[in-house]
């Protein structure tokens, strides 16, 4: 399999080529040259495989240049239930009638990102390892992917992670989860600033191309490949799960979408051939997503016009997976893409409403909605009085829009994104009590917790991570 930049200025590569890297060097986001096709008798002898299994079956179609035994080792250590908390990896349990949950937020850190982290975190020590390099990952967190990346990478060798978050800014739960992880190559940065400080910070560093060669500083944001194709995985499984006494039949996603990641996977599902009728993309009030799908406007937000919500993790201005979609649906087409991604960083937007390309989205089984707060409290409380199931803020969001699409005889699936123990405040207001804890999570508050205070001071932190990084430097 060899991988393309959608702007078309990347010389083919291989996936361990690109695997960490971030943005492809021309400004584009890399995609497969191609979709592996699925056809029905693969599909069906698949069925029977462990998550494990089935990512390997899956990954390993776009990640040939991984042996496969090493590849199996991987998926085998990181989906199983000493990390997951469950057999299945990613169970599914059915809330009424055709409704279904998929829980993905069973690992570490108790978010989905976790999936798609716990791989990642394998192939990278993997793939360093054998070229004998090192990696310094760098990152700026408001606390969802910044723990999921510690969590992933603690332990791992040849890689370090510099993470700053906003100090004092976390609810206190996530704060505990990531300063109380003891391992020796996780470094918390709590910076006198908001996110968006931290967000600079990381910038400057990283636009220092020298200092970042020399320390070999990377990412592990949301545009990363690998996290993108180890998200397919789930699709399939949860496909195995609600058609399992029905035999083969179309099945609908609901996703609760922020940079576009976990239902572009859905959509890469769908093109390799699982029978997925509609993909619906749930936005909160931050609906660049939900307008773009809608009418074909895309409109990307300033910080000052992105609100703060009760699902803080789909709090985003601009989808920055987005253009992986786009390509497809220009007809891979990187001169159409680049070309509309020079108006958007012009303008502000682009408007493809009216197109016969913007006609064609129902094809791709794309719908949309748009959830607020209100919505969201409505829906945790229905669905307690229902399933006696206390949901989280953002798998709210994406329920209360599934109900808008749900046909009848039409199976629904909504992707459980995080536990409700992460947004407790939103959960007293909606039900007047507190979210269950897992049990290993009781006492994570009153943890030792290790982090170093800084100012925003960015030579500062340069010394900090030079000075914690000898081999490189
Ligand atoms: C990251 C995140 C999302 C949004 O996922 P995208 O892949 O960015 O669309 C939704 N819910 C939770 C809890 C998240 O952490």
């Amino acid at each position: 399999m060899k991988y393309l930049s959608t702007r078309g200025g990347l010389p083919p590569a291989s996936f361990t080529d690109i695997l960490l890297g971030g943005l492809a060097p021309d400004g584009g986001l890399v995609v497969p040259e191609s979709y592996p096709a699925i056809d029905a008798a693969t599909l069906e002898s698949w069925r029977p495989l462990s998550y494990a299994a089935l990512a390997c079956a899956i990954i390993s179609r776009y990640a040939d240049d991984v042996p496969l035994h090493d590849l199996a080792a991987m998926t085998g250590s990181a989906y199983c239930v000493e990390v997951f908390g469950d057999d299945e990896v990613t169970p599914v349990s059915e809330i009424n009638d055709g409704l279904f949950l998929l829980h993905l937020s069973n690992g570490p850190t108790l978010a989905f990102k976790d999936v798609a982290m716990q791989l990642l975190g394998r192939l990278f020590e993997h793939t360093l390892a054998r070229d004998g390099r090192e990696l310094n990952i760098l990152g700026a967190t408001s606390g969802d992917t910044g723990s999921a990346a510690e969590y992933a990478m603690r332990g791992r060798k040849g890689i370090r992670v510099f993470m700053l978050s906003p100090h004092g800014r976390m609810s206190a739960f996530q704060a505990a989860q990531m300063y109380s992880l003891p391992d020796p190559n996780i470094f918390n940065i709590a910076v006198d600033g908001v996110f968006d400080d931290c967000q600079d910070m990381v910038k400057a560093v990283s636009g220092d191309l020298a200092f970042k060669e020399r320390f070999a500083i990377g990412s592990v944001n949301s545009i990363n490949w690998a996290r993108v194709v180890a998200q397919v995985v789930y699709y399939f499984k949860a496909w195995f799960a609600v058609t399992a006494s029905t035999g083969p039949r179309p099945v609908s996603f609901s996703v609760p979408s922020g940079n576009f990641g976990n239902v572009l996977a859905g959509h890469i599902a769908r093109q390799m051939g699982l029978p997925i009728a509609r993909l619906v993309v749930a936005t909160n009030e931050n609906d660049v997503l939900d307008e773009f799908f809608r009418t074909g406007r895309y409109r990307v937000r300033g910080s000052a016009e992105t609100m703060q919500t009760s699902s803080p993790s789909m709090d985003i201005s601009k989808a920055s997976n987005f253009e992986r979609f786009m390509f497809d649906l220009l007809g891979r087409d990187p001169e159409r893409v680049l070309a509309l991604w020079q108006r958007l960083d012009r303008t502000g937007e682009f408007d493809l409403g009216g197109t016969a390309e913007f006609a064609r989205i129902g094809d791709y089984g794309f719908c949309s909605g748009r959830s607020s707060h209100v919505n969201r409290l409505q829906t945790i409380r229905e669905t307690a009085a229902a399933s006696g199931r206390i949901i989280d803020t953002h798998t709210a969001d994406g329920l209360f829009v599934a109900r808008r699409w749900q046909e009848p005889s039409m199976p629904m699936v909504c992707l459980e994104t995080a536990l409700p123990a992460k947004f407790n405040e939103t959960i007293r207001e909606a039900l007047g009590r507190n979210a269950p804890r897992p049990e290993a999570y009781c006492d994570i508050e009153s943890r030792v917790q290790r982090y170093a205070l800084m100012p925003r001071d960015v030579p500062m932190l340069k010394r900090y991570i030079a000075e914690r990084c000898p081999r490189s430097g």
